[in-house]
């Protein structure tokens, strides 16, 4: 899947800005890119989601590209360690905010939509609006749910750090890491 947009900082740009150099002088502010392979359960061992067979995630740290309880620790992690790491609701996805879970009348939908339980849509046009879930229709009563899949579940992350190095300058630029092959969205 390619994401131009987040992508259109030309190197040029950045070098002419004289980042490196900057950089160079204060080498402590230049953020780590880790990869690493997760395994996320929840705390009953339902394994949620998996990178292994596929590629490990890289992420640039320090940016919460990811939930804060790996972002915290995965700095003290290095290339080769294994851990299991159990992320509470507040460092993961957050508690589950019972206001975003809400009746509403079918009639508040447009009438060509053919609801149907697990339809998702956005709240509002404003981006970072919630998602909510269509979670049960009962005759012209939706029950839907904005909260995040996994709102209020304890995190149990197996994970595998396979790289471990300083950001790259055009991921500098860019504001985010790079897969295995440099470039690649
Ligand atoms: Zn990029």
């Amino acid at each position: 899947m390619r994401k131009q947009y987040s992508c259109q900082v030309p190197v040029e740009i950045m070098r002419a800005n004289n980042l490196s150099p900057l950089l160079k002088r204060n080498p402590m502010s230049i953020p780590t890119v880790v990869a690493f392979h997760y395994t996320l359960k929840d705390k009953d061992g339902t394994t949620i989601d998996s990178s292994v067979g596929g590629d490990p995630l890289f992420v640039m740290l320090g940016k919460g590209h990811i939930v804060k309880g790996l972002d915290d620790v995965l700095p003290g992690m290095n290339v080769g360690d294994k851990d299991t790491i159990i992320v509470a609701p507040d460092n993961g996805y957050g508690p589950v905010n019972t206001e975003l879970r809400l009746k509403v009348g079918k009639a508040q939908f447009p009438p060509e939509t053919n609801l149907k339980e697990g339809d998702q849509f956005q709240g509002s046009p404003e981006p970072g609006s919630p998602v909510f879930t269509v979670m049960k229709i009962e005759g012209d009563d939706v029950f839907i749910d904005g909260n995040h899949p996994l709102a209020g579940v304890e995190l149990h992350f197996d994970i595998e750090v396979m790289v471990k190095r300083p950001a790259e300058p055009e991921e500098l630029a860019h504001g985010h890491a790079h897969g295995p092959e440099g470039h690649k969205h």
